[in-house]
């Protein structure tokens, strides 16, 4: 007997067919003695339209107003999971975020779990009941629901797994594990059985969003046993070997690839702040006012000024462009800068490995093998285990098929 949670993602829950065969899979949990708590999101493209009408509204919207419209997606599918549940003789309960509590900090949109009391969800699982979280959500300072994040289901579950001291966290969705890349892009990505928790940080916070970053990190510090899974696929996998990929401790790791992924960022943008004056304060005057305004910037490149002034050109979420143009018009006048330029049509590709480290040439097999294919380099940063450079965006598929095989990960 085990204590596990069991998250579903959007296309695993899509429709009442659906949300049946995930209430079959829980209770072969359930019959097989283990406790169970069950992570919903919503239904796929459910919060893809919820955010877009909050955008067609204003682009500025309120924040705590988005997430009250936003975290709808996940009660709904929480509700009819706990009624598919108990149709099938599984006692079963939806929660809310607000009602476990699941408190957060007050970054509405972007919200960060501070506590989860795991009590009562534990002395009722101990009674043989199945809480069904709607995931994703939470309830800020301010009392108010907040949510964390596109992906911020995957976190729910790491926590509650974290809080209830489950044994595992089983992160359903419609792949069936962690892969080289994503296996819509290359038919020929293979599956990893393990990757290091290290190495799903830096994939996931590149792009490959099988796992919400935030998710991963949270596995890492509190030492919570993930496993990436299909929904879809549906042998009985009780007791079995695990089909899915375990993310581990790096030690586990027994063979070290040096490049272990690939991943692609679609949602960024680049914005060129021209003419700049070059002198000590100005990348805190442009930044700081960012920062305020929760602009998460990503890669920096600033060139050599030709007379006093330059240009400095940064990456950001495409989400907060709006934000970022509205703020640094704002500062114009202290900045001191002559125009903004903002580019939309842009896609970050990285390799990871931790193998990194200790090889080198890396990069240039990088830079190699994308010359080869005539993609031009916008931009580039590296850290220890991985190395990202900014492209056009329409050369997105072309550039991660070219990497997967530049570094030998073809199937
Ligand atoms: P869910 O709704 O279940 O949370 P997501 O769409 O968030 O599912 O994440 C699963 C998707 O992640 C897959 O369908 C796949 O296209 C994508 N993906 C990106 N990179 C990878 C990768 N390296 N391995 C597996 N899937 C990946
Ligand atoms: N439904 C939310 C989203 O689409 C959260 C999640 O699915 O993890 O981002
Ligand atoms: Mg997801």
């Amino acid at each position: 007997m085990a204590r596990i949670v069991m998250k579903f993602g959007g296309t695993s829950v899509a429709d009442l067919d659906r949300i049946r065969s995930v209430a079959a899979r829980v209770k072969r949990e359930v019959d097989a003695g283990n406790e169970v708590a069950v992570v919903v999101s919503a239904m796929a493209g459910t919060t893809n339209q919820l955010v877009a009408w909050c955008t067609a509204l204003s682009a500025l919207h309120d924040a705590r107003e988005y997430d009250t419209v936003v975290a709808t997606g996940e009660q709904v599918t929480s509700g009819l999971l706990a009624i598919a549940l108990q149709t099938i003789g599984v006692n079963a309960r939806s929660w809310q975020g607000w009602q476990v509590p699941l408190a957060t900090d007050g970054a509405h949109g972007k919200a960060r779990i501070e506590s989860i009391a795991g009590g009562d969800l534990i002395r009722r699982m101990q009674g043989g009941q199945v809480p069904v979280l709607a995931g994703f959500q939470g309830i800020g300072p301010d009392g108010r629901v907040t949510t964390f994040g596109r992906g911020g289901s995957d976190t729910s579950a790491v926590a509650l797994a974290a809080a209830l001291r489950a044994e595992r966290c089983d992160i359903y969705t419609d792949v069936d594990g962690v892969y080289t890349t994503d296996p819509r892009i290359v038919p020929r990505a293979r599956k990893l059985a393990k990757i290091a928790y290290e190495e799903m940080l830096e994939l996931a916070s590149v792009g490959a969003k099988v796992l919400q970053t935030r998710s991963v990190e949270l596995a890492m510090k509190e030492g919570v046993r993930v496993q990436v899974l299909s929904s879809f696929d549906d042998g009985a996998t009780l007791g079995g070997d695990l089909p899915g990929t375990l993310v581990v401790d790096e030690e586990e790791i027994v063979e070290k690839e040096i490049v272990s992924g690939i991943a692609y960022s679609r949602d960024e943008a680049k914005l060129t702040v021209r003419g700049v004056p070059d002198r000590p304060g100005i990348a805190a005057a442009i930044f700081g006012p960012l920062s305020a305004a929760s602009v998460n910037v990503d890669m920096i490149v600033q060139n050599v000024s030709a007379d006093a002034t330059t240009d400095l050109t940064f990456t950001l979420n495409r989400a907060d462009l709006p934000r970022a143009e509205k703020t640094l018009a704002e500062h114009q006048a202290e900045i001191g800068y002559a125009t903004l330029l903002a580019d939309k049509e842009v896609a970050k590709i990285s390799v990871v490995g931790v193998g990194m480290r200790s090889h080198s040439g890396v990069a240039s097999t990088m830079f190699r093998a994308l010359a080869s294919k005539g993609i031009n380099i916008q931009v580039i940063s590296t850290s220890e285990i991985k190395v990202s450079v900014l492209i056009s965006a329409e050369y997105t598929e072309l550039a991660v098929r070219a990497l997967h095989t530049a570094y030998g990960l073809d199937a």
